[in-house]
């Protein structure tokens, strides 16, 4: 037998497929294998992740690794993508006044707005007309809060709410007589103002329900008087509050809570002709993008220094440059992918360590070089393993074969690979020749988004809550799924678990969410993220590949790659296909492997031809193009 293995190094991962050939010429797939790529794509680094890989390839056939005869590897796409976010509003508090505080236990219920008033103040000194909400230092223990709210009560003052600096708040409400709204954990509380107008709302606890008056800026209008022009500059205020189960807003003086627009410095995008576009990263997403397509082919991309971004693309120039011994000025960023997001923050002035809601633009980037080093990583290869090594066939043309193993396709058809750093498209003509395209923007991407909207700050967890779907634990034996559907468990729940956010891993097992998001929360910030990538670059890179530069006259479209492995990315992306009356359907390379190792699998066919495989002879000039060995 006579062992050929295809190796295709990804950003993210590295896959093998491993074909069997006997004497007669006969042969068939043995196995296939996958392991992290070690290192960044393209370089030596890359070699223990590809002996790993053939080894589990090699394992599974039952052979030695020192079997396998000629390892074909691909002349991986000179592309690496990277991702980085730039906040572009602030908002900021003049004056102490309090937004966004959210404790995870509020007391009592409902909306309270009255005069602040110091809980140990003299009671002689204030008119029973005023309703009043009491601050509560933590020098005053609960009970003797609680008694003082009673007090004044009983005097005929109408008490209708209080802010508490320790964790009193349920404790407050349990021992007064007064059903009164309680915002508690207020570190700060000698910051906030007496004497001023005070809204303090607190929502029904059991239903999960938040806040809807304080969180409006009409709610917040009402209850202070305001005029139109003040209701304006509430707008802030009332944004940070929605989602909230319980806040606190002040009317001060001036109007001191703030939304200021960050400069995050501007992108310059250089078309091929040699013009320059300059967008300011604040002007939003929608602007960046428009620009991109107006300059499309990008020749080159660059950033403000100082700014996240231009941090980003400057670092993204340096390590691509040093990969290959270029000169930094040789590297070029031939596309950006721009999304528009919200970012939790803490509150610059805060009395509570509120935070608020800010925008913020994410954006990916693809790096491009002349050609990566694949001869050191075949050199490296083949010192280590002792077996021939080829270099042979482009990528994108490698996916393509590798994907008309798919039953029911046939070319013409165009390919979409979901990868981690890029979204790639190939179009395969009625002759066979092969079109490809590299855009920014994929699974890591997403991961950046969720990882920041959700305040997640754990690129693993953020990965896990993209690969997994959301659920409550509702007691010990039932979970309520993201859709609703309530299930029964054979076996109880860890009993920490109980109550949580958990994620449903794909054996059965449950992994807790450590966040204060709702399941309906994740969710949807989950689903935005993967249609602003993916959808967006699915539209993107098929309009651009067409011959017609219209998508609308594509016969087949079949995604690739491990992001199209999700469990919602390719419905996602099918749906949105289906308005342009495209099929558009998850790959399954050779009948059984789903959308995995496409490129592997081509570059194998490739180097044995087309056998039993594909309906059709492999075009020499595809895979024959760049045959060189490194001996
Ligand atoms: P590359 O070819 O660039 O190495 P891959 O095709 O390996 O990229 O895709 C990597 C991306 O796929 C990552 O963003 C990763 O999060 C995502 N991914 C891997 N497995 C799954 C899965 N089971 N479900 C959803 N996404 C996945
Ligand atoms: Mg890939």
């Amino acid at each position: 037998m006579e062992y050929v293995a295809g190796v295709d190094i990804g950003n993210s991962s590295t896959e093998v497929a491993l074909f069997g050939r006997s004497e007669d010429g006969e042969g068939e797939f043995v196995s296939s294998a996958l392991y992290r790529t070690t290192g960044l794509k393209g370089t030596k680094k890359n070699v223990p992740g590809v002996v790993n890989a053939l080894s589990r390839a090699a394992e599974t056939a039952g052979i030695e690794v020192s079997g396998i005869d000629r390892v074909s590897l691909n002349e991986a796409a000179p592309v690496i993508g990277d991702v980085a976010m730039e906040t572009i509003t602030e908002t900021v508090i003049t004056e102490s006044t309090m937004i966004g505080h959210d404790p995870s236990t509020p007391g009592g219920v409902g909306l309270g707005s009255g005069i602040g008033v110091e809980i140990t103040a003299d009671p002689e000194r204030f008119a029973t007309e005023e309703p009043i909400v009491f601050l509560v230092p933590e020098t005053v223990d609960f009970a003797a809060a609680a008694a003082t709210i009673d007090d004044w009560a009983e005097a005929g003052f109408e008490i209708v709410g209080a802010i508490v600096q320790r964790d009193d708040a349920v404790l407050i409400d349990n021992r007064t007589d007064v059903e009164i709204p309680i915002v508690d954990e207020v570190a700060g509380l000698e910051k906030v103002p007496r004497s001023q107008p005070t809204a303090v709302e607190v929502a029904p606890e059991s239903t999960g329900k938040t806040i809807d008056e304080l969180s409006n800026p009409y709610g917040i209008a009402t209850v202070f008087d305001l005029s139109p022009e003040e209701t304006q500059k509430i707008i802030p205020v009332a944004r940070a509050l929605v989602g909230n189960k319980s806040a606190v807003v002040i009317e001060t003086p001036q109007g001191d809570v703030e939304e200021r627009t960050i400069p995050a410095g501007e992108l310059e995008i250089l078309d091929e002709r040699g013009n320059t576009t300059g967008v300011p990263v604040d002007d939003g997403a929608d602007r960046i993008m428009e620009a991109v397509t107006d300059s499309w082919p990008v020749a080159d991309v660059r950033g403000e220094s100082g700014s996240n971004i231009g941090g980003m693309l400057n670092r993204a120039r340096a390590s691509m440059a040093e990969v290959t011994g270029q000169a930094v000025e040789a590297i070029e960023i031939r596309d950006v992918m721009a999304v528009d997001t919200l970012v939790p923050q803490q509150v610059e002035g805060s009395v509570a360590e509120e935070h608020s809601t800010e925008s913020a633009v994410a954006l990916a980037a693809m790096v491009k070089t002349q050609q990566l080093p694949m001869d050191q990583i075949a050199a490296g290869l083949e010192a280590e393993l002792d077996t021939e090594v080829l270099i042979q066939g482009v990528e994108a043309n490698m996916a393509v074969l590798g994907s008309l193993t798919t039953p029911g396709t046939d070319h013409p058809l165009a390919i979409l690979d979901l990868g981690g750093g890029s979204t790639d498209a190939a179009y395969m003509d009625e002759s066979g020749a092969i079109d490809s395209i590299h855009l920014s923007g994929a699974g890591d991407m997403v991961t950046m988004i969720i990882d920041s909207e959700l305040g997640v700050d754990d690129r693993d967890l953020a990965e896990a809550i993209k690969k997994h779907p959301a659920a409550k634990i509702e007691d010990l034996y039932r979970v309520r799924e993201e859709d609703g559907t309530v299930s029964f468990l054979d076996e109880p729940v860890e009993p920490e678990l109980f109550g949580r956010t958990v994620l449903l891993e794909d054996d059965g097992g449950m992994q807790a969410v450590p966040i204060d998001a709702s399941v309906e929360g994740i969710r949807r910030t989950r689903r935005r993220a993967k249609r602003k990538v993916f959808v967006a670059n699915a539209e993107r890179a098929l309009n651009l590949i067409t011959p017609t530069r219209s998508i609308r006259r594509l016969p087949f479209v079949v995604m690739v790659g491990r992001s199209a492995l999700d469990f919602e990315i390719p419905e996602l992306v099918s749906e949105a296909m289906a308005e342009y009356g495209i099929v558009c359907g998850r790959a399954n390379v050779r009948s059984a492997l789903g959308p995995r190792n496409a490129v592997a699998t081509g570059l194998v066919l490739s180097h044995v031809g087309s056998g039993s495989y594909l309906d059709f002879e492999i075009p020499a000039d595809l895979s024959t193009a760049l045959e060189r060995t490194t001996a």
